[in-house]
């Protein structure tokens, strides 16, 4: 189970509708599974099929949360044409099983889908999302 907070929600989707058509992608920080924050980061990949996080970027937010006493919950990224569904190339790419990877579908530009998952050793888990 991943609570999101309705701002952070909306955050998310603003940063996914500005990225488009590429992809976008951010850091989740919370406590347990109750997301606090979100950053977005630059996609290094500026491809409207992957994502990948700059190196320098994520160990400056990676220090920011720990000093806010948050950890590092989540991933997320969007999909800006296809379904809230990890891709193969995301699953190859998940070498976290601790964290929940979420997905911002824009497929359906007006009605945005959000969709939590776990992924350990190519096995894709959805994990409940209560947005509130
Ligand atoms: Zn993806």
């Amino acid at each position: 189970m991943l609570y999101l907070p309705e701002n952070i929600v909306k955050e998310m989707i603003e940063y996914a509708r500005e990225e488009a058509p590429l992809e976008a992608c951010g850091i989740l920080a919370g406590r347990e599974k109750r997301i606090k924050r979100f950053y977005s980061m630059s996609n290094t990949d500026r491809s409207p099929r992957s994502y990948f996080m700059d190196p320098a970027e994520q160990l400056k937010v990676m220090k920011e949360i720990r000093n806010s006493n948050l950890e590092m919950v989540g991933i997320i990224h969007s999909h800006p044409a296809s379904p809230a569904y990890p891709s193969a190339r995301d699953i190859e790419l998940a070498f976290y099983p601790e964290l929940s990877y979420v997905i911002v579908s824009l497929e359906h530009n007006n009605q945005p889908d959000i969709g939590s998952f776990r992924i350990n050793k190519g096995k894709i888990i959805k994990e409940e999302l209560v947005i509130a």
